[in-house]
């Protein structure tokens, strides 16, 4: 399924890709949702330098089965459904060996352009280190959703923990629902959230926020002192706006940590300076994750993480299209879509 321009995308065949190196595995795929990044791709045709040159497939939330392996690999075999991880580091590189894959400096990621094709396709092929079974229970969306919640699990691990505390998650959608599930799994306090869709709120009710607020409706950082009158210990900016950075800002405590997850369509973060500076803000920018996303399926396994009201809506592979449409203008309470292959 492939990107021909903005907002343009058709089906094409090619031919089945072929295990090449020994540690290869070819997966017929069996479901891969839609992200916030590849609808950048869609309605923009890049993100930042990142610059998408046509024909090109995105997807990189996938799960799906394996049908033949490479003769080094030992991690699965043919038959065994698996989570699939988007990142392929070169393992040798300074960040590499410094335990940081995730900004390889040779980093080839799924439907990054000029790096890989996507996996909104039927079948692809990934190295072993890629691939995770899914075990006890998990299927498929698990399998998938491992990706955007290995995020949010990170998120929370780079802040230096939230055992305790009081949280602030600005923007909800499937990163700030993961960052939510995540830091609710490690014994966070309370949970201040804020989305301008009303649908995402009410989702963040049922998933535990303690209180909520509609920016786009009502002023937040007045409306927080009356729940937290000395502010929030942790606020994770989960929707790449600059009035969100401002207001994360103002309603940490001196001390405070910022999380910077959201990717922003603008260039350019400005801050204030006094109020940095006096409350001594912490900052932390959020390059995806590494080494979370079997922390994220064992999370789900054992039933810390429950991902039940992530998924909002389906769709064949024919119907991609529709799906992003949806997801790029934020349609029907859309959450999560999911692409079903059968
Ligand atoms: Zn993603
Ligand atoms: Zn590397």
């Amino acid at each position: 399924m492939m990107l021909t321009g903005i907002r343009q995308m058709e089906m094409k065949e090619i031919s089945l890709p072929a295990i090449v190196r020994p540690n290869d595995v070819l997966i017929k795929m069996s479901v891969v949702g839609v992200c916030g990044s590849d609808i950048h791709y869609y309605t923009q045709g890049q993100i930042g330098s990142q610059v998408v040159e046509y024909p090109f497939t995105v997807g990189h939330e996938g799960a799906g089965i394996v049908v033949e392996t490479g003769s080094d690999v030992k991690r699965v075999r043919p038959g065994d459904a698996i989570a699939i991880e988007p990142a392929m580091p070169c393992w040798e590189c300074d960040q590499c060996l410094a335990g940081r894959h995730h900004t390889c400096r040779k980093l080839r990621f799924l439907g990054c352009p000029g790096q890989a094709e996507g996996c909104l396709m039927e079948y692809i092929v990934m190295p072993e280190e890629s691939c995770f079974p899914l075990s006890g229970g998990l299927h498929a969306d698990h399998g998938s959703i491992s990706e955007p919640l290995a995020i949010g699990v990170y998120a929370v691990k780079k802040s230096g923990g939230v055992k305790g505390l009081d949280v602030g998650i600005l923007g909800f959608g499937p990163i700030g629902m993961s960052v939510l599930l995540a830091a609710k799994a490690e014994g966070a306090k309370s949970f201040t959230v804020t989305d301008k869709i009303q649908a995402r709120l009410s989702l963040a009710l049922k998933e535990g926020a303690t209180s909520i607020f509609n920016p786009g409706k009502e002023d937040f950082t007045s409306g927080l002192t009356e729940h937290h009158p000395l502010g929030l210990d942790v606020v994770f900016e989960c929707c790449g706006q600059q009035e969100a950075f401002d207001q994360a800002i103002d309603v940490l405590k001196p001390g405070g940590r910022l999380v910077v997850v959201g990717i922003p369509e603008f260039d350019e973060w400005s801050m204030n300076v006094e109020r940095t500076r006096r409350k001594e803000i912490s900052l932390q920018f959020i390059r995806r994750q590494v080494d979370c996303v079997e922390t994220a399926l064992d999370l789900m396994e054992s039933g810390k993480i429950n991902i039940a009201n992530m998924v909002t809506h389906r769709f064949p592979f024919s119907g991609t299209k529709e799906a992003f449409d949806l997801v790029a203008e934020y349609g029907d309470g859309v959450m999560k879509a999911m692409i079903d292959f059968r």
